[in-house]
């Protein structure tokens, strides 16, 4: 990953802070608390259109005794001793898999459940802002407890949970199940996207957890876990970087329309009052200084703001999208179904332009073709996974009956 252009436009966004805390820890600002808290409540937003989700957060300590009991074998974890022998080591907090589970059975739920608090793990070599890091911040982990055999139906409910919201912050995603994991699941579903160049990057992971885990936590059933970080974010600028800076989906941006417009000019109040809830900020700004317009502008479109309205002297309005950058001429005081068009246009463009990168990536690269059952056992095709839902496909390779699966010259991604 040399593209650092994503972390440049969400330092100048005021998302996050340039660093300089160590190697693999990305301090966030304010309004990025605010983008990633609208991240997390879309998801949950989704997830409770099907579950009845709740939500948590746990000590930054863990009892290592209890950690260890289920994940006996990481070494990249920070270990807190004890300095009495009366007194339990600790763990500092790398997984919430354990802690949501009983989190569960303490408060007779079978989940959905949702955790978002960071985890620390040790980090080999220097880490890349939001992609790999020690200190892994938001860290949204849900978990489930599911009677035995209602997994793979659920999974294929949470799927469509995944896909829902990511694209509602513009990001196009394959679902590919693999067995790349299995001493991890049973059954494991990775929530594929791609970077602005097209490479293939893993955005979430979906498993039935193994039967190992299973009987560490005292699981009789099913065990869904579903993890994404933060990198969700960085994706999202990488795809919606244009000359004005970070773009951010409507969902997430800290302003959705900005408002230029003379000091005292009449109805503003009002008008935005009318909006429902959508996100606005006012700017005045002096009609006849150009620059200051323009300063104003490039301020808003930096913190990723998707549109802005000015009111000129004249009391004419014109409105500015991004994606691509253009003005028009538009009625004043636009109501709420007239802003919420613009809004799901912008989102739409966005999407549309980064499922064009998917599509060129899969189909140029070759990376979704027919594979046969035989031809994937005997490895005679580099297969990473099979794609979900499946797909009937001839296999590239025979000619045999098979599906599409996903292939990947270089084995594992991340
Ligand atoms: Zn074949």
């Amino acid at each position: 990953m040399h593209d650092t252009l994503y972390h440049r436009a969400l330092v100048d966004a005021g998302i996050v802070a340039q660093g300089g805390f160590g190697s693999g820890i990305t301090p966030w600002r304010g309004l990025g608390l605010g983008v990633a808290r609208r991240m997390v409540d879309t998801f949950v937003e989704q997830v409770g259109r099907d579950f009845p989700v709740a939500r948590t957060e746990h000590p930054f300590l863990n009892r290592r005794d209890a950690y260890e009991q289920v994940f006996p074998q990481y070494a990249n974890i920070y270990r807190l001793p004890a300095p009495t022998q009366v007194q339990p080591d600790w763990v500092l907090r790398a997984d919430n898999l354990h802690l949501n589970v009983e989190w569960l059975r303490w408060h007779r739920h079978q989940g959905p459940v949702v955790a978002t608090g960071g985890l620390l793990r040790q980090l080999r070599g220097s880490g890349t802002p939001l992609f790999r890091e020690r200190y892994i911040w938001p860290a949204v982990q849900l978990n489930h407890l599911l009677p035995a055999g209602e997994g793979a139906a659920t999974l294929e409910a949470y799927r469509q949970v995944l896909e829902r919201t990511f694209a509602a912050f513009g990001l196009p995603v394959l679902t590919i199940a693999t067995d790349a994991l299995s001493s991890y699941g049973e059954v494991c579903h990775l929530t594929v996207s791609c970077l602005r160049d097209g490479r293939p990057t893993v955005l979430a992971t979906t498993y039935l957890m193994a039967s190992r885990y299973r009987e560490a936590l005292g699981v009789t059933g099913d065990l869904v876990d579903i993890g994404f970080t933060g990198k969700v974010l960085a994706l999202v600028s990488m795809h919606q970087l244009d000359r004005g800076g970070l773009g951010l989906p409507s969902v997430l941006a800290p302003v959705q329309a900005g408002i230029l417009a003379p000091q005292g000019a009449a109805g503003l109040d009002a008008w935005t009052s009318s909006l429902g809830g959508i996100r606005t900020q006012r700017i005045a700004v002096a009609g006849d200084v150009p620059f200051r317009r323009r300063r104003a502008e490039r301020g808003l479109a930096r913190t990723g703001t998707p549109l802005a309205y000015g009111v000129r002297p004249d009391g004419s309005w014109r409105v500015g999208r991004r994606a691509p950058s253009c003005y028009a001429a538009t009625p004043p005081f636009p109501d709420a179904d007239a802003v919420r068009a613009e809004l799901g246009a912008y989102d739409r463009r966005q999407l549309d332009a980064a499922r064009a990168r998917l599509r060129r990536s899969v189909e140029g690269g070759g990376l979704v073709r027919g594979v046969c059952d035989g031809c994937a056992a005997a490895r005679r095709v580099p297969v990473f996974g099979r794609m979900v839902p499946r797909r009937r496909a001839r296999c590239t390779h025979c000619a045999a009956p098979g599906s599409d699966h996903f292939v990947s010259e270089q084995g594992r991604f991340y």
